[in-house]
């Protein structure tokens, strides 16, 4: 499930390197650091590819075979948790729960087989473990920003004090923290992603 524009677009960006001391071009070396023909000079070509890299880090060669374990773990999280929540009126939902919870588990351990199968490597598996952190942190700043933003305003309009401020304050700090560490995540995942499609593409 490699997403074909993201495949295109790092095989293009990897054909138009060129070298960064005498411009001669790159294309056709393989290995993830070369030495210019010309000059002599050493330069990563991973590293030179992620930085020419314009798109969403999402759309990296791989990346989505990576990500959608955790996409799954969120989605069966939150149907459990209704189910749990309902389960506490209803008796009868517990078990349904329990399945739901137990069968996703399942469904998952064999998605993050998956993801290290078509990663090609047990990288794969490390790697969508880490997505998972990211999603998380995604998810919970999100929900932070959201309401810190409300608790803000409601501050502001109902003149409440400065604590109520302060702290609104800090937490859209935390959470817009969050959000960076996590980008710097998705790119250490994509540059990953991007060196595996490259290793492959040297191996055909
Ligand atoms: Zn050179």
């Amino acid at each position: 499930m490699v997403s074909k524009p993201g495949a295109e677009h790092t095989e293009s960006i990897r054909d138009s390197l060129l070298c960064l001391k005498c411009s001669y071009s790159l294309r056709g070396l393989s290995g993830d650091v070369v030495t210019c023909p010309e000059c002599g000079e050493r330069l990563n070509i991973v590293a030179l590819v992620t930085q020419q890299w314009h798109d969403p880090w999402f759309h990296a060669p791989l990346y989505l075979v990576l990500a959608i374990p955790s996409v799954w773990a969120f989605l069966i999280l939150i149907i459990a948790g209704i189910s749990f929540a309902v389960s506490s009126a209803q008796p009868t939902a517990l078990p349904i729960a329990f399945a739901v919870l137990l069968g996703g588990a399942a469904v998952w351990l064999a998605l993050i087989y998956l993801a290290a199968k078509k990663f090609g490597s047990l990288e794969g598996a490390y790697l969508a473990m880490f997505v998972h952190l990211l999603l998380g942190g995604y998810f919970v700043s999100c929900f932070g920003v959201i309401g810190s933003i409300i608790g803000l305003i409601g501050a502001v309009l109902g003149g409440g004090g400065a604590d109520v401020l302060l702290q609104g304050g800090i937490i859209l700090v935390v959470c817009i923290g969050i959000v960076v560490a996590a980008r710097v995540g998705e790119r250490f995942v994509a540059r990953r992603c991007i060196r595996q499609h490259l290793r492959r593409l040297s191996k055909v």
